[in-house]
């Protein structure tokens, strides 16, 4: 009698085997290769989606295939669990942001269960704890020593109406998220890591990370930013004594600069200022219509001239100072040489007030383009420049560089976009970070066996000022070095602090006594790190630092901590990404009741390879259970022959031509899904078990030379899903007698001898370089072996929408393909 599939009833034995016998609970062990597969901290948001499911699907996968590689496999999971959203929905509903995560948490946590995620649940990590933070602190404390946190103003969003430091995204429209007010830049003192003293090392580990997307490698280098320039001095007319300090990394325009453009919180701004209103009034008004960074590119260019003018260094000429609301005081030295005639910015602004443009470099030698129209920005000879005339840009580059330097005008700098990592946020629910301030003493670091300063839990946040400011109990305290009254530090860390090194604390979460101990230093780094594209910049720039910082602390002993990255694909749903703000969000829970974990997992690893987007499709959803279903009749059918056979079929001798050709089918098959699970394409994966199903679902269980290679066939479709549907293959295992724990199987290999008969291997080259090989049938005609060639993804990429001249065949050698 055969059972049916039921999908609720097979998953829950399987999930209580593997937590019965700690299936994943892992211990370090020299013996055995380590494997680290971790995919990104997520946030206690309370409700899974299919974004998610998608991405932990991936990273459960590639532990899954890894431990049936033999190999000793971390996987851990966690709570980024500190955070904005838990203190707004607690200002919402009144009540405290941490009975909100913990309940959120909960609800995560059973949803990960049910998906069977093969994570060691024994080091689960909630970042809002303080076994978790104090380490943090204690961190910080060192930092603070060797000067890398330190201590400066920086600007803000301010809400003159809450009395509270906004959040980029709680500024709507220049407004408060909650009050509506007309949002203020406001200068405040706050905490900073020196991750400047690291961009070099940033910058030149990017070269050792060879197995990231590229795309996010350069955009890390985009945003650490290296350039090379010349530091110029400005005297400012009639006043040797007060010079303006420029930074370009195009000396070689100096002579056509017409004006100077400074930042409205320049010192220059203010004097000006105070001797005129309508400046004043600018200055105000660039005050209260702060636009992100991002937004600075596009918004309207405005400015003011200031009644001051700088002299040339080289001409001698005044040119007038513009102050602006586009050149940005955080960055560089807050005014610019503006070259309206090479510089497309300052030739929009200089169109808009009437400024003169003079050209000075055109490719051929003298100006050939209309420069009242558009700015000429690359490269070139240089003219009307006087003793640097008929020079190239790169040579002009050198000669004013050394004309500037030898007149003390000028000074070669390397510059870096990255700035300095402000991690103060003015917030509730955050790592309280570990000062003290005293009248008597200043700024007091919190002594380390006073760690950790625990953050109170039953505030209620009302969403005016700062919850720790107003919170007695919390800063009142005494200074650790003459004990008279003093106050708590009220600001707290930004949560990115947190995420930036959670992945060295699950090598120890037990550990008490110190931040990391040498169990970080046998896992680490990641081998495979699994997370959104949304992250390519901050948070992967922050762990890199992080990691180098915990290396300088002796507390790991490699440079980078993610060996290899998968940045997954989007989730779609007609074609628009589901989020929450759409309204098309699918939630797994029903599919999950409707279909098993087990489809809803095949379904997000089969519909698309894992770095592009996933097309949702309910039919799709049908169609993986169909295909599951379908296995599990089949298995039933055949268990009375497979069990009695499952021990011998593999070594076998079959004579019939047809067997061994199916045979040969199979091991060919197996052989490419191999490759395509090494290679993380667990689509193709998915197909390969569908055409091996096809091909022995044919086959007559009655025949004893079919019923073996029935067997064989089904003990490698069960092993090659078994990462990614863990319980019913799981469950066919055992029932088919193959063993216990299809975990502890091996990792099924193509037989050479299945594969090798009249098959021959040849390379494959585009205009003589190899690109592949691929395996042929001796029958194969040209025409059979350019159409295979062809279709090879790899050749594809390489060959790109370049038209192919001519196909070269070399018979039992080589193929060329000669474009
Ligand atoms: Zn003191």
């Amino acid at each position: 009698m055969n059972t049916a599939y039921q999908p609720e009833v097979i998953e829950q034995a399987a999930q209580k085997y593997w937590q019965d016998r700690h299936s994943f609970e892992v211990r370090e062990d020299l013996s055995k290769e380590k494997f680290y597969c971790l995919s990104m901290l997520p946030y206690p948001s309370g409700e899974l989606h299919m974004g998610h499911v998608r991405n932990y699907t991936i990273g459960d996968v590639i532990s899954r295939y890894q431990i049936m590689l033999g190999k000793n496999v971390l996987q851990p999971m966690g709570w980024d669990a500190f955070g904005l959203p838990a203190e707004n929905a607690a200002i919402q509903r009144e009540l405290s942001p941490h009975e909100w995560t913990e309940k959120n948490i909960a609800k995560m946590r059973k949803q990960f269960k049910q998906l069977g995620y093969a994570y060691d649940w024994s080091r689960e990590i909630t970042t809002c704890k303080p076994e978790y933070y104090h380490w943090e602190q204690w961190l910080f404390l060192k930092l603070y020593q060797k000067g890398l946190a330190y201590k400066k103003n920086a600007v803000v969003n301010w809400d003159p109406v809450d009395g509270t430091v906004l959040a980029n995204e709680q500024v709507i429209d220049g407004k408060g998220w909650r009050s509506g007010a007309p949002v203020e830049r406001r200068e405040i003192s706050q905490w900073f890591f020196k991750i400047t003293d690291y961009a070099d090392e940033l910058l030149e580990g990017l070269q050792s990370l060879t197995q990231w997307p590229e795309q996010v490698v350069t955009m890390q280098r985009n945003w650490i930013g290296r350039s090379e320039g010349l530091q110029i001095l400005f005297n400012l007319a009639n006043d040797d004594a007060e010079f303006l300090e420029i930074f370009t990394t195009r000396p070689d325009t100096l002579m056509g600069a017409t004006y100077v453009g400074i930042a409205f919180e320049h010192p220059i701004a203010k004097k000006a200022a105070n001797k005129d209103k309508k400046i004043a009034k600018f200055l105000e008004q660039c005050q209260h219509t702060r636009v992100a960074e991002a937004d600075i590119a596009t918004q309207e260019k405005l400015g003011i001239f200031s009644g001051f003018y700088a002299i040339h260094p080289i001409t001698k000429k005044e040119l007038p100072i513009w102050i602006t609301n586009f050149v940005l005081m955080e960055y560089g030295t807050g005014a610019v040489m503006a070259v309206p005639a090479h510089d497309e910015r300052d030739h929009e602004f200089a169109t808009k007030y009437q400024l003169p443009i003079v050209p000075v470099i055109a490719s051929a030698g003298k100006s050939t383009w209309d420069y009242t129209k558009k700015a000429y920005t690359d490269p070139g000879i240089l003219f009307d420049s006087g003793e640097f005339n008929q020079l190239t840009s790169a040579e002009a580059f050198n000669t004013i560089a050394d004309y500037l330097i030898q007149n003390k005008r000028g000074e070669r700098q390397i510059h870096f976009r990255l700035r300095d990592w402000g991690i103060s946020r003015q917030r509730y629910w955050g790592t309280p970070i570990p000062i003290i301030y005293c009248k008597e003493c200043g700024t007091v670091p919190v002594p380390e066996e006073d760690l950790p300063v625990k953050l109170p839990l039953d505030i209620i946040p009302t969403g005016h000022g700062s919850p720790l400011a107003k919170d007695r109990n919390f800063y009142r305290t005494k200074c650790p070095q003459c004990g008279k009254a003093a106050t708590r530090e009220t600001d707290t860390m930004d949560t990115f602090v947190e995420s930036s090194w959670y992945y060295a604390r699950y090598c120890c979460p037990d550990q008490d006594q110190t931040m990391l101990d040498d169990r970080a230093k046998y896992w680490t780094p990641v081998d495979q790190y699994i997370g959104g594209i949304e992250h390519a910049v901050l948070h992967l720039l922050y762990a890199r630092f992080m990691h180098k910082l915990l290396r300088d602390e002796e507390l790991l002993n490699s440079n980078e901590p993610f060996t290899r990255l998968l940045t997954q694909g989007m989730v779609l749903k007609d074609g628009v990404k589901m989020s929450k703000s759409k309204g098309n969000v699918v939630q797994p829970q029903p599919l999950i009741k409707k279909y098993g974990a087990d489809t809803v997992r095949l379904f997000s690893m089969f519909a698309a390879p894992p770095d592009q987007s996933l097309e949702w499709s309910d039919s799709g959803v049908e169609g993986a259970y169909r295909f599951l279903r379908r296995l599990w009749n089949f298995a039933e059918e055949v268990k009375p022959v497979v069990i009695q056979l499952n021990q011998q079929a593999l070594s076998h001798q079959f004579d019939d031509a047809e067997l061994l050709s199916i045979r040969k089918q199979l091991h060919t098959t197996l052989r490419q899904a191999n490759q395509d699970f090494g290679r993380n394409q667990f689509n193709t994966v998915v197909s390969a078990t569908m055409i091996m199903l096809n091909l022995i679902i044919k086959l007559n269980a009655k025949n004893p030379d079919q019923a073996r290679l029935i067997t064989e066939g089904l003990s490698i479709i069960l092993r090659l899903l078994a990462p990614i549907t863990p319980h019913i293959t799981h469950a066919l295992w055992q029932e088919l007698d193959f063993g216990e724990d299809i975990l502890k199987s091996s990792w099924p290999k193509p037989s050479s001898k299945a594969t090798q008969t009249n098959l021959i291997d040849l390379i494959v080259q585009i205009n003589g370089k190899l690109r592949g090989q691929i395996t042929v049938s001796h029958e194969s005609d040209n025409k059979q072996i350019e159409e295979m060639v062809l279709q090879q993804e790899n050749i594809q990429r390489h060959l790109g929408d370049k038209s192919i001249k001519k196909i070269v065949i070399v018979p039992g050698k080589l193929i060329n393909i000669v474009v």
